[in-house]
């Protein structure tokens, strides 16, 4: 919204403000996150692959459903862009905004991440985070947004007039590319608005616009997520780093991200089974 106003104010403007905000979507109407048999399922999971990737980069890597996956910093402070697929179906993908919309402007321990329509279905779901303690600081700002959809050359190219090639969305490109072996310009098309991992942010408050500032994020920081389907996830270190001064360039200070893997033991989800897709019938009233 800008601060253009040409039109006269109604006599009746402060009752047309005074309406009460409602939720739109009541979190507890959500189907069960099964969080304590995550929560316990965690505590004897053993450790199963884990990948880095390097600043300025995208990696990829595969969790089996019923299996954790840690985005560990490593270094120094990064901020990582996550792009999540069902591992058999790349339709089937991370919906940030219906996240954003059923759980927060920022996630975190119990929030799921949920998959695209016509899916709609726990993706996965946050079982620990270690920056848990920052909350909203005084700026208004939290940690792991699914607001910002990603840096990318072409929004670059659009205010700067350069080309720069390891934005996050190159780099989730090259990433996906390389993990399902389809050209670049077929993936670029299943790359999608990310969980900005680690990544600080808000919205101003006199003007409403996003913002970033420097992450909390310290190496041995992480954030843990359940796989509820298979996935094939893709991260992007970010080439703002810590975002704290800038984006798209090569000159702020960046560093490599650890993505693990862990299985839990056999038996520790005793009753638990993977989410089925939206049960609607797809008819859309024909
Ligand atoms: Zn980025």
């Amino acid at each position: 919204m800008t601060d253009i106003v040409t039109s006269n104010t109604p006599t009746d403007a402060a009752e047309r403000r005074s309406a009460k905000p409602l939720i739109c979507y009541q979190v507890d109407q959500l189907p069960s996150s099964n969080l304590a048999l995550y929560q316990q399922a965690r505590q004897d999971m053993r450790k199963l692959d884990e990948i880095t990737v390097a600043p300025r980069d995208g990696g990829s890597f595969e969790v089996p459903a019923g299996s954790f996956f840690r985005i560990v910093s490593v270094e120094g402070p990064q901020v990582g862009d996550l792009n999540l697929w069902h591992a058999h179906d790349l339709t089937e993908r991370f919906f940030s905004g219906k996240t954003r919309q059923l759980h927060a402007t920022h996630v975190g321990t119990g929030d799921r991440l949920w998959s695209s329509l016509p899916g709609l279905r726990p993706m996965a779901t946050i079982t620990h985070d270690t920056l848990d303690w920052y909350g909203w600081d005084e700026d208004g700002a939290g940690v792991h947004d699914v607001i910002g959809t990603r840096c990318d050359p072409y929004t670059n190219y659009m205010l700067n007039g350069v080309d720069y090639h390891h934005c996050c969305h190159s780099n989730l490109t090259r990433a996906l590319a390389a993990a399902a072996d389809i050209p670049l310009r077929e993936a670029e098309l299943h790359v999608h608005d990310v969980m900005n991992v680690f990544m600080c942010t808000g919205f101003t408050r006199d003007t409403h616009q996003y913002f970033m500032k420097a992450s909390p994020v310290r190496p041995g920081d992480y954030i843990e997520f359940f796989a509820e389907i298979d996935l094939l996830g893709a991260l992007s270190t970010c080439p703002g780093g810590d975002c704290g001064s800038s984006h798209s360039d090569d000159s702020t200070p960046c560093y490599p991200l650890q993505v693990e893997i862990y299985q839990p033991v056999a038996g520790a989800l005793q009753g638990w089974s993977s989410p089925p897709r939206s049960g609607y019938s797809g008819t859309h009233g024909i």
